[in-house]
């Protein structure tokens, strides 16, 4: 007897082509039926013979952008079509949700190399790929709310979208040379006659410098190969030394760095990140300087495969924006700030309706630096006890700028907005928090901030009129890490490690060498790095040497600082430290990093960006052993090393060596402590947060000391401050509920 059920698919299954795939399944085991997305994701109702193969495949053989969280099934009664239906979609909130922008596919890329009509395409997608977030002007998703509405479908595409059967059945970008958007190559306001591809390739062998617009904002591209095109870039952008990112098909990415099968697997996630994998040291040194490894993505639209196919090489691929401001997105305005970097423009006429820089990502330890293109809007569900939170609205950090809603029990955690003290930047934030709460319907009842008074995005917050909920920087920190891994709201306190460079402290002071004890709700600081005075406030982030003259002071080896720091004007400081002007205390590990980096000779002068004398440090660490910091109750000083580090420089140590038992050092002191909460049952596991976890040596040797006490990580959200508005939303939502509670 042939039953019938009715099937209920729950995860990222709407917006993927998962009603095609089920209606081709469907076909293919001959049943009867119909599908339809609903609030709740995609519904099935079937019935046949080969019911149980069917259900099965729903996860097994789901589409590549589809995430199966569950598929329940129960017996079904009712009437059933003959054939198998795509139904009209049920109830509103069923078109809501919306995928990150994803890849071009193998087979677009096949179709675009192959003889069709789409030979040489540059934006050939189907229902498996393509711009979706970046084109998205306003829900539901559907053409007429993207960029590309400017562009009816030709009769032959529109019979495609038309399609069950077809990969492009209901891809919303479908385009072909018909009736899609074109390319052109322009110089000096011009368009150039010929194939744009050829065009700009033959420039780019020539050292030019091009801008290239992509999907979610423009990029700057030389050959990568040469260290002419490489200086004029840096020189024209006026970016000394930051590591610029590269893209290039796989064969030509093996010539120039080491990809493990994990780098593989991360570059070629639809995704389409820039992966950090090490380098062969075959490229300028002007690509990345002093760093051991580069950032390399695959081509990730059919623009930049054709472009890369005809080049054949690696190209520079850094975002096209001036210094510190937010990447240009429209046409008009890459011409008037692009046109100082660049000698022509490789330019098309599909809009960008929202900025999304590049994804920056490590494969191992499996981590994400910056979430932008390609992970947005992605959701986390909320751990367990959140059920109930209220919608809220979380507004991160000052440098990495990055929001949060809450709602539905899910956080929807949005994209990298850049620093805040950019004025463009700042608009750009005040635009991503209409924007988002608009595309999800957001109605914050209650708004986070970072509790430093002084953050541009506190001052908004504070400003909208809703209750506000006050949250501590490394509190914040700790908490986005727990709700990453879905510790429970009612999980028991935690040792939270949480190192970086800045953040407010509740006693007034400057913290960022971290150990905390407690929960979402409460935390009681249990260690920290003995504070040093930041002489010069902010420019003891820029200049590194500050920090290695009052570590120096501090442990009474002046007369060492006034051999390195000859020619600095050392008595200044000192004098402005003594009598507290401009000096702010500070337990920052990011500013230890900067003082150790400077008495090894490495950026003591100045750092030319946020975090280079730490990643320079990284860079060179090799050896075994460690430098003991001095642990007194929860203090930890790093005064006894310096000494020993003078000592072994003397003996002809190399820096490197050093380095890595810095490292050790720091990292060891800090798990001994954590581990010790963990033993003596005051924490149930140990979690590591704070922008120097990006550091992946300092991540792996802390995990090692941590022995066999159970950890948690960050893996899919930032460690970083790209990742603090997730804590403070869950900071809040655990307040609203404990209030909740107790009325
Ligand atoms: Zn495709
Ligand atoms: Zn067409
Ligand atoms: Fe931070």
């Amino acid at each position: 007897m042939t039953q019938a059920v009715s099937i209920r698919v729950r995860g990222q299954v709407q917006g993927v082509g998962f009603r095609p795939f089920v209606w081709q399944l469907a076909r293919e085991f001959g049943l009867r039926g119909r599908v339809w997305n609903d609030p709740e994701g995609v519904g099935i109702e079937a019935s046949g013979a080969r019911l149980e193969e069917f259900v099965a495949a729903i996860s097994a053989r789901a589409p590549k952008l589809a995430r199966v969280d569950a598929v329940e099934v129960l017996k079904f009664f009712g009437e059933l079509p003959q054939g198998f239906e795509i139904a009209e979609s049920l109830g509103k909130g069923a078109e809501t949700r919306v995928t990150p922008d994803a890849a071009t596919c193998p087979d677009c890329a096949a179709e675009i190399r192959g003889a069709g009509r789409r030979k040489g395409y540059a934006f050939t997608n189907c229902t498996h790929c393509g711009p979706r977030f970046t084109i998205l002007r306003g829900l539901p998703y559907d053409r007429a709310q993207t960029t590309m509405a400017a562009f009816p479908m030709c009769p032959d595409c529109r019979a495609e979208y038309g399609d069950p059967s077809d990969r492009r059945f209901h891809a919303q970008p479908v385009a072909c040379p018909a009736c899609g958007p074109r390319l052109w190559l322009e110089v000096a306001g011009r368009e150039v006659h010929g194939d744009p591809v050829a065009l700009a390739v033959e420039r780019l062998r020539a050292g030019e410098v091009l801008a290239v617009k992509g999907i979610g904002g423009f990029h700057l591209a030389c050959d990568a190969g040469s260290a002419a095109a490489v200086a004029l870039l840096r020189d024209r952008k006026r970016r000394p030394s930051k590591p610029l990112a590269l893209m290039g098909q796989e064969a030509a990415l093996a010539r120039v760095a080491v990809l493990s099968e994990a780098d593989q697997a991360l570059v070629r996630d639809p995704a389409a990140p820039i992966v950090l994998v090490p380098s062969r040291g075959v490229l300028p040194e002007g690509v990345a300087p002093g760093m051991g490894q580069l950032g390399v993505m695959l081509p990730y639209t059919p623009l930049h495969h054709l472009l890369l196919d005809a080049f054949g090489g690696v190209l520079v691929m850094t975002s096209g924006n001036l210094s510190g401001e937010p990447q240009v997105v429209d046409n008009d305005e890459a011409r008037a700030k692009l046109s100082d970097f660049a000698d022509a423009f490789l330019m098309h006429d599909r809009d960008i309706a929202r900025r999304l820089d590049d994804s920056v990502e490590r494969a191992d330890p499996p981590m994400i630096l910056r979430r932008a293109r390609g992970r947005v809007p992605g959701t986390l569900p909320l751990p367990k006890g959140f059920g109930g939170a209220p919608q809220v609205l979380a507004l991160g950090g000052q440098m990495k700028g990055a929001i949060c809603l809450v709602k539905n029990g899910q956080a929807l955690l949005g994209h990298h907005l850049g620093d805040l003290d950019d004025a463009l930047c700042a608009e750009e934030f005040g635009k991503a928090v209409a924007d988002y709460s608009a595309l999800f319907d957001h109605r914050a009842e209650r708004v986070a901030v970072d509790a430093h008074p002084g953050y541009r995005a506190t001052m908004v917050g504070r400003e909208m009129g809703l209750p506000v909920a006050e949250v501590f920087h490394h509190h914040a920190h700790l908490a986005s890490c727990l709700a990453e891994n879905g510790w429970p709201l009612d999980g028991g306190p935690v040792a939270g490690i949480v190192l970086d460079g800045t953040g407010l402290g509740p006693d007034g002071t400057i913290w960022g060498g971290e150990l905390l004890l407690g929960d979402y709700l409460e935390v009681e600081r249990r260690g920290w790095l003995r504070p040093a005075p930041l002489p010069g406030g902010d420019r003891a982030a820029r200049e590194p040497w500050r920090n290695a003259l009052v570590r120096l002071d501090q442990a009474g080896l002046s007369g060492w600082a006034d051999e390195l720091f000859a020619d600095l004007p050392r008595e200044v400081l000192r004098q402005a430290v003594a009598k507290g002007i401009n000096a702010p205390m500070s337990s920052s590990t990011g500013r230890l990093f900067d003082g150790f980096a400077a008495m090894l000779g490495i950026c003591g002068e100045a750092q030319s960006y946020e975090g280079e004398a730490a990643m320079r440090l990284e860079a060179i660490a090799a050896g075994e052993g460690s430098l003991r910091f001095a642990v007194d109750g929860g203090v930890i000083d790093p005064a006894p090393i310096w000494g020993e580090v003078r000592a072994e420089l003397a003996q002809g140590v190399l820096a490197a060596e050093l380095a890595w038992r810095f490292h050790a050092g720091l990292a060891e002191a800090f798990a001994t402590l954590a581990r010790g909460l963990v033993q003596e049952g005051e924490a149930k596991a140990v979690v590591l947060s704070g922008g120097c976890f990006q550091n992946a040596l300092l991540h792996r040797l802390t995990l090692e000391a941590l022995g066999d006490a159970p950890f948690m990580v960050h893996r899919v959200t930032p460690a970083n401050d790209g990742g603090l508005a997730l804590g403070q939303a869950m900071i809040a939502a655990a307040r609203a509920l404990r209030g909740a509670e107790s009325d």
